[in-house]
């Protein structure tokens, strides 16, 4: 069960990283709680594992036990005109489980179409895209607790959802396990649009907002167009997605020019301008890693890229932006430590 020494690079979509000490993939409850036990009796760390679409793993790899997430299996709760109340297991893939629920003609995730990673993942960063975004549709998460073995349900006011942000990055950091995360859908609704290069599209091409199949291959078409759908055939599809955040500044420190949306006390900025304009262009290259040829975002492996590369040119571009535009760029992806 437990495997050691393994390669961890090709359990990532940037794949970079080297081995785990220890490995062994969770497919039940009782798996994960053996896991911890195990970890617990010989005092290793411990990196819970999904999809791999949102972590830098160091070169040296992990020197502790690796838990990848496996749980499976997607319940429908209870289903009525008004509300479809589904249970979507950790391990599930999180597309999987948009289009199951696009194609029941469930609304409320269709604008997360084409996100790589697991179901389990998706509270942790409060998945988004497009104006939408999980907290909106989540109702609870079942976590098992790390230090207790215990399985208790939060709910989404416990897990203080906010832009990219949760409990699990801040106040409950490695405090738990998600063993599933359960979603409140309304049936025979209407897609939730309101960015509008989105609209834009929808519009040009007669695609009405309560055709969730048209808005999903629509949401597909638009991110493949940024090299933001994993294609094993696009090279700019290596990489963690979004490498920063947008970040959110008081009005009166916003760059001149700069484009801003209102968001709390403060405005959002948009964090793929300032990195362009502090001059990373598309295709920006730093040895075997780089900037994506259509996103600037995306930092992208080029091939042989290492995690020490990664680090160096994100540190350029947080540099160069904080230099000439006096704004802090914070990275999305957790850096795991070895
Ligand atoms: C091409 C591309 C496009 C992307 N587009 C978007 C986007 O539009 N919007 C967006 O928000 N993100 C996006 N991402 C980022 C990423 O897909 C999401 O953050 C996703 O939810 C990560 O899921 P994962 O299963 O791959 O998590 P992993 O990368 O395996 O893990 C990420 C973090 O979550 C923790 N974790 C994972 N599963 C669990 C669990 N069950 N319990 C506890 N902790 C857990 C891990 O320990 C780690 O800290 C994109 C990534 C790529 C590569």
């Amino acid at each position: 069960m437990f495997e050691q020494a393994v390669p961890l690079a090709p359990l990532t979509t940037l794949g970079i990283g080297g081995p785990a000490k220890f490995f062994v993939r969770a497919e039940s409850v009782d798996d994960v709680r053996e896991a911890l036990a195990f970890a617990n009796e010989r005092q290793l760390p411990v990196l819970i594992l999904a999809g791999g679409s949102n972590v830098l793993i160091p070169d040296k790899g992990f020197d502790g036990l690796v838990i990848h997430i496996d749980l499976r299996g997607i319940t429908i709760e209870s289903e009525d005109a008004e509300s479809a109340i589904v249970n979507v297991a950790a391990g599930e893939r999180w597309d999987d489980f948009v289009d199951f629920a696009v194609l029941s003609g469930w609304a409320g995730v269709e604008c997360l179409s084409g996100i790589p990673g697991s179901a389990g993942a998706t509270p942790i960063q409060n998945v988004g895209a497009y104006g939408q975004d999980v907290s909106e549709t989540i109702v609870r998460v079942e976590v098992l607790e790390r230090d207790t073995g215990r399985v208790i349900d939060l709910t989404n006011w416990d897990c203080n959802f906010a832009y990219r942000s949760s409990i699990f990055k801040h106040a409950a950091k490695d405090r738990y396990v998600v063993i599933s995360a359960t979603f409140r859908l309304r049936p025979g609704g209407a897609a939730t649009v309101r960015y509008p290069e989105l609209r834009a599209y929808l519009e040009e091409r007669g695609i009405p907002l309560d055709d969730l199949p048209g808005v999903r291959a629509a949401v597909i078409a638009i991110r493949k167009r940024k090299g933001m759908v994993l294609d094993p055939s696009d090279p700019d599809t290596r990489s963690d997605g979004s490498f920063f955040m947008n970040p959110i500044v008081p009005p009166e420190r916003a760059p001149e020019g700069a484009p801003r949306f209102p968001s709390g006390d403060g405005v959002k900025l948009s964090a793929a301008w300032l990195i362009e304009h502090a001059g990373f262009h598309k295709g920006f290259a730093h040895g075997n890693v780089g900037i994506s040829t259509k996103h600037t975002l995306a930092i992208v492996n080029r091939g042989g890229g290492t995690a020490a590369e990664v680090l160096e040119l994100v540190r350029r571009i947080q540099q160069g932006v904080r230099e000439r535009f006096g704004v802090e760029l914070q990275p999305e992806p957790v850096f795991v430590r070895s």
